[in-house]
């Protein structure tokens, strides 16, 4: 109730652009992130799949109604009005440390459908990404030129899985991460974060960007 602001508010960075803009260039068939935020979407990415759910829509664990997190937060505040103007440190994962007597004290509105326990329409740590979700994406990446890993250490198996079948399927793996990812031994390609963005900064320098071409 109280991170949700911040993560409501986050605007999407170069990186969640350039990807759309991949996309756009009909380079990217299919964007796979482990994030939660939307911000991929929010940049213009249309095909996307949230592996782990998405943080602006709530779910009904008893009857599977989903509700935007926007009316869910109305009346979530609605319940919780001591809550509205309590100021905090925003932290990027969208959680927010409040006093336990907050916790003691809230009322967490139910289902408008059955009455049922509502939760964030994420997949949470031990809980586990739904099958068809998971087929829906070996299946495009059956048929990919390639898998692009950007900005992930693949620590968690979700998505490293992916790298495994891409190694199955022969196919070329290129890693661009600040740091060492679980399929580095796997990867065709891999390019040190750092590196990348002071390559990106070089050629910005030397070829005019498509804003100041068409200015
Ligand atoms: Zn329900």
């Amino acid at each position: 109730m109280v991170g949700w602001v911040g993560v409501d508010g986050a605007r999407p960075n170069a990186t969640h652009c350039a990807l759309a803009e991949l996309e756009r260039a009909g380079k990217v068939d299919l964007l796979i992130t482990q994030n939660v935020d939307r911000l991929h979407q929010k940049a213009g990415s249309q095909r996307v799949v949230d592996l782990h759910g998405r943080l602006d829509q709530v779910m009904c664990l008893i009857c599977g109604e989903q509700e935007s997190r926007k009316s869910f937060q109305t009346r979530l505040l609605q319940a919780n009005p001591f809550v509205t103007d309590y100021q905090h440190i925003a932290r990027p994962d969208g959680d927010a440390d409040v006093p336990d007597t907050y916790v003691e004290k809230t009322t967490i509105p139910q289902c408008e459908l059955c009455g049922g326990v509502v939760m964030p329409d994420v997949v949470f740590f031990g809980g586990t990404v739904p099958r068809a979700r998971v087929e829906a994406c070996t299946e495009s990446l059956a048929s990919a030129g390639g898998l692009l890993v950007v900005g992930s250490s693949l620590q968690v198996y979700s998505g490293f899985r992916f790298c495994r079948v891409a190694e199955k399927l022969r196919i070329p793996i290129v890693i661009v991460n600040e740091g060492e990812t679980r399929a580095d031994d796997m990867a065709t390609f891999k390019v040190e974060q750092s590196a990348m963005n002071r390559l990106v900064a070089a050629i910005d320098q030397i070829i005019p960007s498509q804003e100041s071409k068409s200015a």
